[in-house]
């Protein structure tokens, strides 16, 4: 990463300067780039709203590897927060625990109803948020909205998303990343892998977001303690350089055989990134005419099927509307968006998607919130994005067993693409965000590893921004 500002403010000199500036002190993320997703080893501070549904899946997660004091005075734990909260007893015990430095938070709100219950999350973040140390975790878990007739539960439950984005952007100068789950109830069986993602530091440039779990019949696939992705054949386009290779080396690193797709022009780099990963190249330029039929001809002669799909091959070409040629509009609609969704329609219609199988798009913020001289990229990542919600809801979709798909919008990443950027606007870019940094492309390949892995097949329809919360966008 060639970042001088965020390489400054970590030395000496650099940290004088920027205290007396009172200017933005990015922290160092941590990150796990050799291990695969797993429960965490820490301490964390449970709370919980009266009649929440996901408490006891969650503490059963956890328990297997990490030490929880439950921020409750009750001994009878499933106690209304904000009584037990009021209560010198309860104080006493957040007294008790001062000193101590916690590896996150996590608050159960799914049982609010009303308002006297929602104060129950200001008590116990207020305490909370002190205790954590750098680089912790926030997970609030809220109740999906449901039917019209519970309203006011729905508004009360959907209020937390802005204390959520609030409460990370007031805690990104510590690296701490606050984010919800959203779940109807019963699906709270299947909150594991979610829980072990935005407690780990897999998830330390995602903050202020949330991920919606479905409830479903199929039986809850534990996390994997080793390799995952073992026996997956996994496709990423676009895989030659940037964040297409790290999809790649992660995936490989989490036992899948990754078919490395990228224009003939990087066959070098291809052919060198398979010999790093044991995977297999294929020089194919998306945007030919034959390139659909050479996938499927590759894919059916040599592969059994595909598990995983990353499209993550990707231009900008900007220019504003008025003076952008139409052979640059053309160029980024078709490879950004008309290509994914060709690729999907002829795997699905040549059967080449397995069982359970699982697709990542890589949509982008600038789709969510539109860019100055992004017409054609904004619209083709914004089209990316509702083809995801479109089709998760699919009868295409429901037809294929097991199958799941998924988007990550990454806001600014360290690649060529973002080395392009004329530099005042890329530093702007890379400090507009709670984290104050640029994100690396580890961030959105553990991402993607997050949904491809079997024990996130809850997670169908979700659009997740990794961009340590940026300014632009919802
Ligand atoms: P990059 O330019 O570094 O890499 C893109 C890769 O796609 C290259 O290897 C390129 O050769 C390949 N590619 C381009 N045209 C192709 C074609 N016709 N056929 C096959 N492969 C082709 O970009 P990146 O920064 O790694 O971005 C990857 C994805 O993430 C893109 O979809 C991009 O829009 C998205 N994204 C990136 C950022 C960021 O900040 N870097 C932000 C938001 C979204």
């Amino acid at each position: 990463m060639n970042d001088f500002y965020f390489k400054l403010a970590h030395t000496a000199i650099g940290q004088n300067i920027f205290q007396t500036l009172n200017l933005p002190q990015p922290v160092l993320l941590n990150r796990s780039p050799d291990e695969s997703i797993s429960m965490p080893v820490g301490s964390y501070l449970i709370g919980a709203s009266s009649n929440s549904f996901a408490l006891n899946n969650t503490l059963s997660a956890l328990k297997k590897n990490s030490h929880i004091d439950l921020l409750n005075q009750n001994k009878t734990l499933y106690q209304s927060l904000p009584k037990s909260f009021s209560g010198s007893d309860a104080i006493n015990e957040i007294n008790i625990l001062q000193g101590k430095k916690y590896d996150g938070a996590i608050f159960d709100a799914t049982g609010i109803k009303d308002f006297e219950s929602l104060n129950g999350v200001y008590q116990f973040f207020h305490d909370a948020i002190a205790k954590l140390s750098t680089n912790g975790r926030i997970i609030i878990i809220i109740k999906a909205p449901t039917v019209s007739s519970e309203y006011q539960t729905d508004a009360l439950q959907l209020s937390l998303h802005g204390f959520c984005k609030s409460l990370a952007k007031e805690l990104g100068k510590k690296g701490i990343c606050c984010n919800i789950l959203s779940l109807p109830k019963g699906a709270q069986k299947y909150i594991e892998s979610s829980l072990a993602f935005f407690l780990s530091p897999k998830s330390a440039f995602v903050t202020g977001q949330a991920v919606t779990l479905r409830n479903q019949t199929t039986k809850q696939v534990p996390l994997s303690p080793e390799k995952p992705l073992t026996g997956k054949t996994a496709l990423v386009t676009g895989a030659a350089q940037g964040i297409g290779r790290e999809t790649a080396i992660t995936l490989a690193r989490d036992g899948a055989n990754v078919i490395c797709l990228d224009i003939p022009q990087n066959k070098k780099l291809l052919d060198s990134l398979t010999l790093q990963i044991g995977g297999h190249a294929l020089a194919i330029n998306l945007l030919d005419d034959t390139a659909m039929q050479d996938i499927i001809s590759a894919i059916s002669d040599t592969f059994n099927g595909l598990d995983i799909v990353i499209h993550n091959a990707g231009i900008t070409r900007d220019k504003t509307l008025r003076k952008m040629p139409q052979h640059l509009w053309d160029q980024v609609l078709k490879l950004n968006f008309e290509r994914v969704v060709k690729m999907n329609q002829v795997l699905l219609e040549k059967g080449l998607f397995n069982e359970n199988a699982r697709i990542v798009c890589i949509s982008s913020i600038s789709g969510i919130a539109g860019n100055f001289g992004q017409t054609n990229y904004a619209c083709s990542k914004a089209g990316v994005a509702a083809y995801v919600e479109a089709f998760s809801e699919s009868t295409a979709l429901k037809k294929c067993n097991g199958l799941t798909i998924n988007a990550i919008a990454p806001g600014f990443i360290e690649t060529q693409m973002t080395k392009n950027i004329p530099l005042l606007t890329r530093e702007v870019g890379r400090r507009m965000n709670a984290l104050s940094q640029g994100g690396l492309p580890l961030d959105i390949a553990e991402a993607a590893c997050f949904f491809a892995n079997p024990s996130a097949h809850s997670l169908n329809g979700n659009i997740l921004r990794v961009c340590g919360l940026s300014l632009l966008g919802r």
